[in-house]
């Protein structure tokens, strides 16, 4: 489907846009266009547009800040929805709750404001609420299930549903969401009040900033880490063990600082990062006999 008129899509009321580049979207800087983009403002816009997409038979893909994805050189066939206005965060007590399109740097801006503890590990994780969900995002020794309570979100079907914590899966980079076509709505955190008040909760997190910074190539356009954690060890040391640092392919290089992200040093495609990851995994495989997993999410054409 090229062109939309006499489609439900074309017809939705929803603001679209054609070829959108999706280097533009991701954190990687990498990607072809989405045939379609929608930033809906509202459920209700959310839902006509994933409606339209039922009736039209075209297929979508949900996008939060774009911080784990590597979208292929050709692009996003069908919708791509954006979720970052989606983005409203509000505290009660010691209960935080945020649509999906909100950044994790707002929910932990909010706690912190608000004297809440529980969320300084995710200060810094440059992802989206519905993006850390379904990743369960994690660092430093937490990750988000530690502090979820509640997940509201639709089906494939477009039915909305809310689950607790329990029901959703949630392990090591994974959840119920995983390889899903499920569409997160928000999410509710319970947190506990700081007896020493905002400008401690403020201290833990500039703390895990600096430890970022120090180590991160944040300088350089990345997905993170771009490789699980095996069982028994973990890949960055491996990689480095393997002598791979600095190690390219195209414009995607393994960072000289830290041998667990993968970079973009400018003009990097993403047939560049896919031919570095699977030469990484092979010469780990060979050198140490370890399996590495991507955990950079792939999708669309290359
Ligand atoms: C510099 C850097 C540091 C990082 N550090 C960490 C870290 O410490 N710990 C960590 O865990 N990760 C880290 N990451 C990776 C990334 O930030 C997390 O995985 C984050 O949770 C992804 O969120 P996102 O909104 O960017 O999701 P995206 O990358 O946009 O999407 C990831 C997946 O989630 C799906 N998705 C997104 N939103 C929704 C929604 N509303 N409903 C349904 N599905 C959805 C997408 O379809 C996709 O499959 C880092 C990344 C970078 C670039």
């Amino acid at each position: 489907m090229s062109q939309l008129w006499n489609t439900a899509l074309g017809d939705c009321g929803v603001p679209l846009r054609m070829g959108e580049p999706m280097s533009r979207r991701t954190t990687f800087r990498i990607g072809g266009p989405a045939e379609y983009f929608a930033c809906p403002e509202t459920p209700e816009e959310l839902r006509l547009l994933l409606d339209a997409c039922k009736k039209d038979g075209l297929p979508y893909f949900v996008l939060g800040k774009g911080s784990n994805l590597l979208v292929g050189d050709r692009g996003i066939p069908g919708l791509t929805i954006a979720m970052e206005r989606l983005s409203a965060v509000s505290v009660e007590g010691e209960t935080v709750t945020a649509q999906a399109g909100a950044s994790l740097t707002a929910v932990c801006a909010a706690a912190r404001q608000a004297g809440l503890a529980g969320l300084e590990f995710a200060y810094g994780i440059p992802g989206q609420v519905g993006g850390g969900v379904y990743m369960n995002a994690g660092a430093y020794g937490g990750e988000l299930r530690d502090v979820l309570v509640q997940v509201e979100f639709l089906d494939e079907a477009g039915e909305r549903h809310v689950y607790p914590v329990e029901r959703l899966e949630m392990g090591y980079r994974h959840s119920f969401f995983t390889g899903k076509g499920c569409v997160i709505l928000s999410a509710v955190f319970r947190l506990q009040r700081d007896p020493e008040g905002p400008e401690a909760v403020g201290a833990r997190m500039e703390e895990i900033y600096r430890r970022r910074r120090e180590k991160q190539p944040l300088e350089w356009p990345s997905a993170g880490s771009t490789f699980k954690r095996p069982e028994g060890a973990y890949a960055a040391a491996l990689i480095d063990r393997c002598g791979l640092k600095g190690f390219r392919v195209g414009g995607a290089q393994v960072s000289e600082k830290h041998a667990g992200f993968v970079i973009n040093t400018g003009e990097a495609t993403c047939a560049d990062v896919l031919a570095l990851i699977g030469e990484v995994q092979r010469i780990v495989k060979e050198k140490t006999g370890f399996v590495l997993e991507p955990e950079v999410r792939v999708t669309g054409k290359n």
